[in-house]
């Protein structure tokens, strides 16, 4: 058994709600301290994060995690209890995990395709003794065309898996329509968004706004791209696994 480094993250609680309006209730910050110990664990046996720094990981992981979802804590976008999030491209767990701590009442999927990091991701979440996060080992592309899947989550949620119109092609299909996916980015060009304006339409979906900011420690540039599926994704996409990537729409 690996002994978790004894390193305690900030708390941040003006800067909390200064951007966001939002604070972590004692709960939610003991539950980040556990999760960045868990994490700090973990990341000896398997690369989950170079961001292993307190203020970093506080920053990138924790903040940006849950500054996408901004608009639902403040309630211009509603969310309602039982509600189906998916973070598609879990990786060790950003944004999905942060999410699920701030939303205790839905209930949010945690997709990777790599085995190693979803075995480990159930065993963060049993010790963090998650009841809203489920991770699942798949690929977004065999996700999106399975009946149970499709068309069945109300959010999705994807940070560093793909170019932006191969994330539209792995979100749009799973979404309700009226959902959203939300693509964090860095910096946005308009080459990319003319990119995803002509594959959201293939796919059903609109863009909706492109929200720009910076972080709050370091003033990173971030976008939050998000997209609004419309009306139902047609059948074939998404396409096999390894096309959205190869051939982006
Ligand atoms: N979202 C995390 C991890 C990014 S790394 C973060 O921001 O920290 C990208 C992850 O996406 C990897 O773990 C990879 O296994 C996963 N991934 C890439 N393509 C995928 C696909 N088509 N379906 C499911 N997972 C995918």
């Amino acid at each position: 058994m690996n002994q978790t480094p004894d390193v305690k993250l900030p708390e941040q609680t003006a800067i909390w709600q200064d951007t966001l309006n939002w604070q972590p209730t004692e709960e939610q910050q003991a539950l980040f301290q556990k999760l960045f110990e868990l994490i700090l664990e973990f990341n000896q046996q398997i690369n989950l994060t170079r961001l292993i720094e307190p203020h970093d990981f506080w920053e990138k992981h924790l903040w940006d995690s849950i500054r996408g979802i901004a608009p639902l804590l403040s309630g211009k976008i509603p969310i309602n209890p039982g509600d189906k999030i998916i973070d598609i491209g879990t990786g060790g767990g950003f944004p999905g995990i942060p999410v699920a701590f701030a939303l205790p009442d839905s209930s949010v999927t945690l997709l990777d395709s790599t085995r190693k990091k979803i075995n480990i991701l159930t065993t963060i979440l049993e010790q963090l003794n998650s009841k809203n996060a489920s991770p699942w080992l798949g690929r977004a592309e065999a996700f999106g065309q399975h009946p149970k899947q499709r068309e069945s989550y109300q959010l999705a949620l994807l940070r560093a898996v793909a170019p932006p119109s191969v994330c539209a092609e792995y979100s749009l299909p799973l979404l309700k329509i009226g959902g959203f996916g939300i693509l964090y980015r860095g910096h946005w060009t308009t080459e990319e968004e003319k990119q995803l304006q002509s594959a959201v339409k293939k796919l059903g979906g609109i863009l909706e706004s492109v929200d720009g900011f910076t972080t709050p420690l370091t003033q990173g540039i971030r976008h939050c791209v998000w997209i609004k599926k419309v009306k139902p994704t047609p059948k074939q996409y998404p396409r096999s696994v390894g096309v959205p990537a190869q051939k982006p729409l």
